[in-house]
């Protein structure tokens, strides 16, 4: 129930460039330095009657006032060519709470939550118009697709294993309560299996610095979800693919009632909730793979897909099922609050090429195994390919003793990592999700 998805905001101290004996296993020797993060918590709410009616109707308004003010933008701009920003519209909403009660009812930071939504989404979406993309344009929102609100100031949310909602009082709550650090801000999520709370922490972590390294490579793939360069494979959950039977009944007899009828509204509630069960299952998944991974390796490479695309091909299903994208950010903000690294390579070619010598190994993607003319090396597919990623990230073969010369280059690579994790704090430069 609980999820922990901690960024790093900035570093008391930069990591120094790490130094001495070049080993397999981490060892002891290991500094610390201290870094400021944000961590989100999640706690389950279970509002009574009253509680859950007020947050609905909340919400409703907040949904209202967020297609009243993308209304607005629109027409100022298509009327008088003129932008409207944030402050504008913050202005008019003290003026609209002045005219309507029910929507001073709102708490203001609710209300004002909306706002900065929408001008999230303008600023969303004007970058990527810069950038060359073809975005669509803010839409309007129906109130089944406005699911959250944030309370963007500094309050104690956590009191007594309950949630304090301004303008409410205490809700009853499971989650983690034993928290450390400011309590930032709170979002308040309607999802299918309801209420939610998430609250954003600022707290100091002694990171580790480690002075020796353990390194891996990962080759990502559907046959098995992740290959290690050791040869161990981890298994694909598959979990959309045991829950597609449960899912195509529930929405064929979603379909099948009658529009605006209850059985209809009973079946898109349980339809959301079985997909609410596999991202789920999915996420927790990523979340224990990376994290065992990250328990034993500190410098992990893997390679750069481009999710996206493959998404688009006829593989679409099991890649979108295989959530690497989702897995490689997990890695990653793990990684960098263990003190460790993620390093992306190149991905071209890398099922191509032989670990052994070097020579490129054309095969097809049904072959399932490595067979290199030039060496005779020999190997399943996978988990050449996590050799290759390994090799072209840190310039190792496995098993062969890595030298000072060898290794300066790898280490140089590992503190730009470093360097980059600590700089970039909400999207880690090296992914794309
Ligand atoms: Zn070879």
């Amino acid at each position: 129930m609980l999820v922990c998805i901690p960024t790093i905001v900035g570093s008391e101290q930069v990591l120094s460039p790490p130094d001495g004996p070049y080993t397999a296993r981490p060892t002891g020797g290991q500094a610390m330095s201290c870094q400021t993060i944000l961590r989100t918590v999640e706690f389950k709410l279970y509002p009574n009657k009253t509680q859950a009616a007020t947050l609905e109707a909340w919400l409703r308004r907040c949904c209202w006032l967020y297609n009243r003010a993308l209304e607005q933008r629109t027409k100022a701009y298509r009327r008088r060519r003129e932008s409207l920003s944030k402050y504008d519209q913050q202005v008019w909403l003290t003026s609209l709470r002045a005219r309507i009660p029910w929507l001073a009812e709102v708490p203001a930071w609710f209300a004002r939550s909306a706002l900065e939504r929408l001008d999230r989404a303008y600023k969303a979406f004007f970058s990527r118009c810069q950038a060359g993309d073809k975005p669509g344009y803010p839409r309007f929102k129906s109130a089944d697709r406005y699911r959250s609100m944030e309370f963007g100031e500094r309050r104690v949310f956590v009191r007594n294993r309950s949630i304090f909602v301004p303008g409410i009082g205490p809700i009853r709550a499971r989650g983690n309560f034993v928290i450390s650090g400011e309590q930032r801000t709170m979002r308040i999520i309607r999802r299918a299996t309801g209420w939610y709370a998430s609250i954003t922490l600022k707290t100091s972590k002694e990171i580790p610095q480690h002075l020796s390294f353990a390194e891996c490579g990962i080759d990502v793939g559907i046959e098995s979800f992740a290959t290690l360069d050791n040869g161990e494979a981890i298994q694909n959950p598959r979990v959309f693919r045991k829950a597609e039977k449960k899912m195509r009944a529930a929405h064929r007899h979603f379909s099948k009632c009658q529009y605006g009828s209850n059985r209809r509204e009973k079946a898109k509630r349980r339809l959301a909730r079985l997909h609410e069960q596999v991202q789920r299952q999915r996420r927790g998944f990523c979340h224990r793979a990376s994290r065992d991974l990250v328990n034993r390796f500190n410098c992990i490479a893997i390679e750069s897909l481009r999710i996206k695309s493959l998404a688009r091909t006829r593989l679409a299903k099991l890649v979108n099922d295989a959530a690497w994208g989702f897995f490689i950010y997990c890695l990653i903000y793990k990684a960098a609050n263990a003190g460790g690294s993620v390093v992306r390579v190149d991905s071209r070619g890398t099922s191509q090429t032989c670990p052994a010598c070097g020579a490129v190994a054309r095969k097809e993607l049904s072959e399932r195994t490595h067979c290199c003319k030039g060496c005779g090396f020999r190997c399943h597919r996978d988990h050449a390919a996590a050799m290759v990623i390994r090799q072209r990230a840190f310039g190792s073969v496995r098993g062969a003793i890595v030298g000072p010369v060898a290794s300066e280059q790898a280490e140089a690579m590992k503190r730009e990592v470093q360097q980059l994790l600590l700089r970039s704090p909400r999207t880690p430069s090296t992914v794309e999700l």
